[in-house]
């Protein structure tokens, strides 16, 4: 019936369509058809149907055009379809009414932002439009992948800042396993998203675990390997972009260990100097000159053997250097 038919026409054995249609939705359409005598288009003005201006039957609008008022072609049964064998009528205005969605759907996927084209595509497939299913089957794509790469961008962005840093590694497990869902459900993530996805994974483990040594990093209990392991976590840190405030703690955190070890350096310096042994004075007579005794005389030259001398430390040489390096622990107690 779509490609026109006279429903009142008989065969050789005088029976119309409708003595010969067996299947009710078939017997249905038939009787409606008989029912309409007159084209529903503008361009016929209305034209009576007969045996010359035969019926077209339009399946989107269940009506019945001349064939003037409605256009027959072949469209793809499905989006695997290599050839167009579905045929179809519509009238003018089903036509124009579809050729429009069309245009509005490539539109709305031309935007690339979601819900531009998620409006569109809902009206459509809500009033199951019977546009090109290639068109619609790539705007389905389309709105998928638009769908999910939203909701990972959304979730990069409330992982800016992140209030409580144990919750970190959860947070770095949800946003993999959007990326990973996205993809088992055939979804092409974008590549500068997927690079965005690597690189807040690793901001936020390096933020995380330059956090957790921070929380449990002691100045009084620093040593060079834990100013040495905080540097690593702080280098790392700073290639990731993790934020100003943490890498100024850490900074902040990395220098006053380090002053401490030098305070604790700086003591054992002064404490290891040894206490310096002064001569007894000499007994002076009343001019104020050396008594010399007999026992002096009398006692033998014996040398004492040297103790090695305490070798002068470098910071001891100079009293410029002394009062420096005494004035450094005052300065950091
Ligand atoms: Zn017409």
């Amino acid at each position: 019936m779509q490609f026109g038919v006279d429903l009142n026409l008989r065969n050789a054995r005088v029976h119309t369509p409708l003595d010969l249609a067996t299947d009710p939705e078939t017997r249905a359409l038939i009787k409606a058809g008989i029912k309409t005598t007159n084209c529903m288009g503008k361009k016929c003005n209305n034209s009576k149907f007969d045996f010359q201006n035969v019926q077209f039957y339009c399946e989107s609008s269940g009506k019945f055009y001349c064939k003037l008022c409605s256009t027959k072609a072949w469209v793809f049964e499905n989006k695997d379809s290599k050839i167009e064998e579905r045929p179809v009528c519509r009238s003018d205005d089903i036509l124009e009414q579809f050729q429009h969605s069309e245009k509005r759907l490539v539109d709305a996927m031309d935007t690339s932002d979601f819900h531009t084209l998620d409006k569109v595509y809902k009206e459509i497939t809500d009033a199951e439009t019977d546009i090109d299913v290639k068109l619609l089957d790539d705007a389905k794509v389309l709105h998928l992948r638009l769908e999910k790469e939203l909701d990972i961008k959304n979730f990069i962005t409330s992982v800016a800042h992140v209030e409580d840093y144990k919750t970190i590694r959860k947070s770095v497990t949800v946003l993999n396993n959007k990326f990973k869902d996205a993809e088992k459900l055939g979804v092409k993530v974008d590549e500068d998203l997927v690079s965005k996805i690597n690189e807040c994974s690793r901001r936020l483990i390096s933020e995380r675990n330059l956090r957790f040594e921070m929380e449990n990093m002691y100045v009084s209990a620093a040593t060079k390997d834990t100013v040495e392991k905080l540097q690593g976590l702080i280098e790392l840190a700073t290639d990731y972009s993790v934020e100003d405030k943490y890498m100024s703690a850490a900074n902040n955190l990395c220098g006053k260990m380090n002053d401490n070890i030098v305070a604790r350096e700086t003591l054992q310096l002064l404490l290891d100097y040894p206490i310096r042994e002064y001569p007894e004075p000499e007994p002076l007579d009343a001019k104020g000159k050396p008594i010399k005794t007999k026992d002096d005389k009398k006692k033998p030259k014996k040398r004492k053997k040297k103790e090695p001398a305490f070798p002068t430390p470098e910071w001891a040489l100079q009293l410029e250097d002394v009062q420096k390096t005494v004035k450094k622990i005052s300065d950091l107690a």
